[in-house]
């Protein structure tokens, strides 16, 4: 067995290494169409069920909030979830994307994927011309609010849900359409809805449009640079560029990591973008801060499979506390978009260690993110020992990693083979396949670690096979049937979290393994349509009944299998490595602790992040011109002369308003409000120095005197002050 060794340090090894002898310039991945995924490979059942699962979807409901926005009559009524609170038609464009991975990898035997792919683009194609101006999106009630961001009121964004993350997924799937499967018309529709947005922001002045990019709005600057490169128009890089968030990206220039707090997967569609910017207009200076972000991420933000953040949003560098304690651990988005920007970080430089963690997260957390016994994709991957993940269902569940998660399979052969020039080849991953015309691989990896790659044809070059952390080079001359066998080491090891904790994951070569903990109340494995129903809102096993490994003992593997192969089940991939005695005193002082929080999670009704968009929105904010947010220490806040937000209480009686305040503010009185009736006057003194601490108000039955039950909380200063900053509202009853 290895010593253990955090991903930092095993990452900044293969980087050395790469250094030394790693292959320079350029290279190109092979189109999905030039890669066969073999039938004997382990990635095939996860390609059927993606297929069983797209199947299941009626491209008329996809496509009905388009025609309602285009004025056309309906063919078939929308999906409900998050088809129908205001993002209505995003999962269209990842349906398309879906459709023409699938289509080019050679997973449509019978044409029915093409078949539906063309009718979707044909039919936005109508849509688009109904409208008349270029648009074609599903945003509610859309022409009024365009209209009105075009005439510069760019604030109107910030009342819906993402609008502009919308329409960049109907543009990537029209882009995909036409780089994979050649359809002309997806090119022609695409192209119009470029000339559309950019007739809206040519109407902004730059602090408008950074104002703008505030909100999460996808890779809006990577699908311009990829029409660009489509139609060599220089306008359209130029817009690429207009669509770069100077707050997120001036830092990645000087090389400083400011990404604490942010929105995960708002961010990392636009670091993607940038390195395709940097690829297409030849710039060093995007390339390297596209690379600083991507080794942040991937050394000081990840966990063993590869996934990033916690609750959606990036933690503190020096603690992945709460994320080994949370339900939302990893979403699924985050690494589908991490692989997207690795992808093109190899093209510009073929290092191996971009390579490496595309496989570990390729196989720990992509392939594992889909269920093959029931289709369905999973959101969150939590890492709190002895959790579980819930799965989608086909007609119920819209989420973003839906969407995500039905593209990731067409896309497995990407990143398996690059060249470049004719003569020279890149082996990438070991996994059963072939480059068409070219050679197969055969292996058995990650069971061995071992593969063999046989010519279909006389080859004279350069084969660079990747054997772990670096890549062994062949040069030669081979004829057809000749073969190239390749091993790597598949070592088990521990690697632990980059936060210097005692928390560590088991790993076999790049292979995360866990341990399968019961099915015990699997709490909505299986989501339905409801708004949350992608978390998995079981209870939590208390920390003093989970495994622990003693530190410095010999490691146990028995019953440990590959994550990828656990499903619907309870698990654990990570284990404090730590003493008997300390395990007990930690032990003694979790368990009261958790008995208080157990109790308060019972009594929970309803709960609002402040100062997070989608929270805010969803309990529908109303707040004063000054009130503002941010985030500190692990928590986001929001503050103001007043806000106000509806809670409820899902018919509970006895009701209570728990607010979480930062000790250390001070010189701020406001009053409470429910329902009209106030409930607190509150004066913060700085009495808690250092740390979050919660109040409790109770809710008088005067104040219970809504038709529809429900609680508007407001929380709103004297004499011109500011009320807050809040950190956590939530409904408390019995
Ligand atoms: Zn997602």
């Amino acid at each position: 067995m290895k010593m253990a060794v955090s991903m930092y340090a095993a990452l900044m090894a293969v980087g050395l290494q790469a250094a030394m002898e790693g292959p320079a310039g350029a290279v190109a991945l092979f189109p999905l169409s030039a890669v066969e995924v073999s039938e004997a490979s382990l990635f095939t059942p996860a390609v059927k069920a993606d297929v069983a699962y797209v199947k299941e979807l009626d491209p008329d409901r996809l496509l009905a909030p388009f025609l309602r926005e285009a004025g056309l009559p309906k063919k078939a009524e929308s999906y409900g979830n998050w088809e129908s609170c205001g993002l209505d038609g995003h999962t269209l464009g990842h349906y398309l994307s879906a459709l023409a991975n699938l289509v080019a990898s050679g997973n449509d035997a019978d044409g029915e994927l093409k078949k539906h792919l063309d009718y979707c683009v044909d039919e936005l194609a109508r849509c688009q011309t109904a409208n008349g101006d270029g648009r074609c999106d599903g945003v509610p009630e859309g022409a009024g609010m365009w209209a009105k961001i075009k005439a510069g009121n760019v604030e109107e964004i910030f009342k819906r849900w993402v609008p502009w993350y919308n329409v960049h997924k109907t543009m990537a799937g029209l882009r995909d359409a036409w780089e994979q499967t050649a359809n002309e018309k997806a090119k022609a529709v695409l192209v119009g809805m470029c000339d559309w947005v950019i007739g809206i922001t040519s109407q902004l002045d730059d602090s408008k449009m950074q104002r703008m990019l505030d909100q999460e709005y996808g890779g809006m600057n990577e699908v311009f640079a990829d029409v660009y490169a489509i139609t060599g128009e220089t306008k359209y890089l130029d817009e690429a560029k207009r669509w770069e968030h100077n707050r997120v990206f001036d830092p990645l220039y000087r090389h400083e990591d400011r990404l604490t707090g942010l929105h995960a997967n708002t961010q990392i569609p636009k670091f993607a973008g940038l390195a395709r910017t940097a690829q297409v207009a030849g710039d060093e200076r995007r390339w390297d801060a596209a690379d600083y972000v991507w080794r942040e991420i991937v050394t000081r933000r990840s966990v063993a499979f590869g996934g990033n953040s916690v609750g959606e949003h990036f933690h503190e560098l020096d603690s992945f506390k709460k994320l080994m304690a949370d339900r939302q651990g990893p979403e699924t988005c985050n690494t589908y978009n991490m692989l997207r920007l690795t992808e093109r970080l190899f093209e510009h430089d073929p290092r191996p260690e971009y390579a490496a963690f595309y496989e570990r997260a390729l196989y720990n957390h992509l392939l594992a993110s889909v269920n093959t016994r029931h289709p369905g994709f999973v959101y969150f991957t939590p890492t709190r020992p002895a959790h579980y993940r819930v799965y989608s269902t086909p007609a119920n569940c819209f989420w973003c990693c839906v969407g995500t998660g039905m593209e990731n399979p067409g896309r497995y052969g990407r990143f398996i083979y690059a060249h470049r020039g004719e003569n020279e080849i890149f082996v990438n991953l070991f996994i059963d396949s072939a480059i068409k015309g070219l050679l197969r691989q055969t292996t058995d990896f990650p069971e061995s670690g071992t593969t063999t790659i046989e010519f279909l044809r006389p080859f004279r070059g350069v084969v660079h096979v990747r054997e772990g952390n670096h890549y062994a080079t062949y040069k030669g001359e081979w004829k057809k049937g000749e073969r190239i066998r390749a091993s790597r080491p598949m070592e088990w090891h521990v690697e632990m979290l980059p936060d210097g904790s005692d928390w560590g994951a088991v790993m076999r070569g790049p292979i995360v393994y866990g341990k399968e903990c019961g099915k015990d109340r699997l709490d909505g494995l299986f989501a339905d349509d409801s708004r949350m129903g992608h978390v998995a809102w079981g209870p939590l096993v208390d920390a003093d009944k989970v495994e622990y490994r003693e530190a410095g003992k010999p490691l146990e593997t028995n019953g440990l299998v590959p994550f990828y192969k656990l499903h619907e089940c309870r698990y654990q991939i990570y284990w404090e490595f730590t003493t008997a005695e300390k395990m007990a005193e930690r032990r003694a002082a979790l368990e009261e602790s958790a008995a208080a929080e157990r109790e308060r999670e019972r009594r929970t009704r309803d709960r609002v992040q402040p100062g997070e968009q989608q929270p805010e929105t969803e309990h529908d904010l109303a707040a004063s011109k000054n009130s503002d947010k941010g985030y500190h220490s692990g928590l986001h806040w929001r503050h103001g002369s007043y806000f106000s937000y509806t809670l409820d209480p899902h018919g509970a009686k006895n009701c209570e308003v728990e607010a979480t305040y930062w000790g250390d503010d001070r010189g701020r009185e406001f009053d409470v409000i429910a329902n009209g009736v106030v409930i607190a006057s509150v004066k913060l003194e700085g009495r808690h120095h250092g740390e979050f601490f919660t109040e409790v108000y109770k809710v008088p039955e005067q104040a219970m005197n809504r038709k529809d039950g429900k609680i508007r909380v407001t929380f709103a200063a004297a004499n011109g002050g500011l009320a807050g900053g809040l950190f956590g509202l939530r409904l408390l009853g019995d």
